[in-house]
């Protein structure tokens, strides 16, 4: 039997009760901030995301999904969703009417070591706002996202924030990482050791050096921003106090990337026994991004967070999303003879915008209540040839089992009234 690939998983049932639930928080928030959606390309060329994600991350290193199309192009699964917002701002010259604020939701594909809360097909949600320099958006970005997660109902929640300056600043601070790590580089990873000579801010990042000696008294970057960054910082810090946002601030916390710039952030799952996996969100300023790719100069801010991740947290907080797929009405045809009167009253009834559903197969009684019951229908409608005659229905409630009788001209009035 051919199965799914490694990493993938099928989503069906509750899985997508719940997902179907946290688009529809997120996109309601998103609604209420007045930020638009936007739909890109699930594959681009794979030079957009070596430029857009950068040739040292891992994403872009190890992670990726490559391919040839048969024009002999190279193309990439999206790893993850900025890089071709990005492009589609530039190329669609969105940027003549600036702010402007958009939000996604797709697949995203990394070629990963597949564990708990980690996939590789995944989905992630966010929200980029160009044309908006003020350390008050990404505070109010921060705010979104925390409101999000509370909205869902999670409670065991995280924010770590950090700054990581301008391009000025990171100058100094990545002269003074290069004189601390250098003594030490034969206890760092190999990993560590490129990063040392291409990105040595990343070595922060680290998961495997993380605890060794030399990680310890790393000079922090906050000593080394210069005036407009510290204030843009301190800004930052003031608006989520100002917000009554709970944050901590993590020195260690890096988006090792030329073009980030200033504010970065992490939400974690602060929840007993989640995982290692536990960083549901994240996201930062990218003020340098679009002229990078080739646009105007157009300062930038954004975060996504992984929807599994987020069904995971609520699934560990033993949080019940309620499950609304039950039909108002299964209208039950006793014999063949009803089969027509009873598909023109389904179709009614739908017109009238209620959700319904009918047996077309004629099985038998019994077959028929019990499909009632997985379809958790409030109303089963039961026509027999008695019903038909006197244009009278009756009407089962599913949940007290009391059974009714209801004139055809008057259904609506009773299914509106009871449901
Ligand atoms: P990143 O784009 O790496 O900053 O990731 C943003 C968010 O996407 C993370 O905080 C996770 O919630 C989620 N995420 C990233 N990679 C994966 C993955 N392989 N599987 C599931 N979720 C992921």
């Amino acid at each position: 039997m051919i199965q799914k690939p490694k990493g993938t998983y099928d989503g069906y049932g509750e899985f997508i009760t719940k997902y179907e639930y946290i688009k529809r928080i997120f996109n309601d928030l998103c609604n209420e901030y007045n930020i638009n959606y936007i739909d890109t390309p699930i594959f681009e060329s794979s030079e957009l995301y070596h430029r857009g994600v950068g040739e040292t991350t891992d994403i872009v290193s190890k992670e990726t999904y490559d391919f040839k199309d048969r024009g002999d192009r190279d193309m990439t699964l999206r790893p993850e969703g900025t890089a071709g917002i990005v492009r589609s701002v530039i190329e669609n010259k969105l940027y003549i009417n600036l702010p402007l604020k958009l939000w996604y939701e797709g697949p995203m594909f990394r070629y990963e070591r597949p564990q708990s809360g980690r996939y590789r097909q995944f989905r992630q949600a966010g929200v980029e706002v160009f044309g908006d320099p003020t350390p008050l958006m990404d505070a109010n970005l921060i705010s979104l996202m925390v409101k999000f997660y509370q909205r869902i109902g999670l409670k065991g929640i995280k924010v770590r924030i950090n700054s990581i300056g301008n391009k000025e600043s990171r100058e100094s601070y990545r002269d003074a990482l290069l004189k601390h790590f250098k003594p030490h580089l034969k206890d760092l990873c190999e990993d560590c050791n490129n990063r040392f000579e291409k990105n040595p801010l990343r070595i922060l990042d680290c998961k495997v050096d993380s605890n060794k000696e030399c990680m310890k008294n790393v000079p922090k970057i906050v000593d080394y921003l210069d005036e407009s960054s510290k204030k843009h910082f301190e800004d930052v810090l003031k608006y989520l106090d100002l917000m009554e946002i709970e944050y901590v601030i993590d020195n260690n916390l890096v988006r090792g990337l030329d073009y980030y710039t200033d504010t970065v952030f992490e939400v974690e799952a602060n929840i007993e026994g989640f995982g290692s996996q536990n960083v549901i969100g994240a996201g930062g300023r990218y003020n340098n991004l679009v002229e990078y790719m080739g646009g105007p100069s157009v300062p930038a801010v954004g975060f996504a967070f992984g929807i599994e991740r987020i069904i995971n947290a609520l699934e560990a907080e033993d949080i019940k999303v309620i499950d609304d797929k039950g039909i108002d009405a299964y209208i039950l045809p006793v014999s063949e003879n009803e089969m027509d009167y009873s598909l023109t009253l389904a179709s009614f009834l739908r017109d009238n915008a209620f959700k319904v559903d009918m047996d077309y197969t004629n099985k038998t009684m019994k077959a028929k209540f019990k499909e009632a019951d997985r379809y958790n229908a409030k109303f089963i409608v039961i026509i027999g040839e008695e019903e038909i005659k006197k244009d009278i229905l009756t009407i089962k409630d599913n949940l007290t089992k009391e059974e009714v009788k209801v004139e055809r001209d008057n259904l609506l009035d009773y299914l509106d009234i009871n449901i």
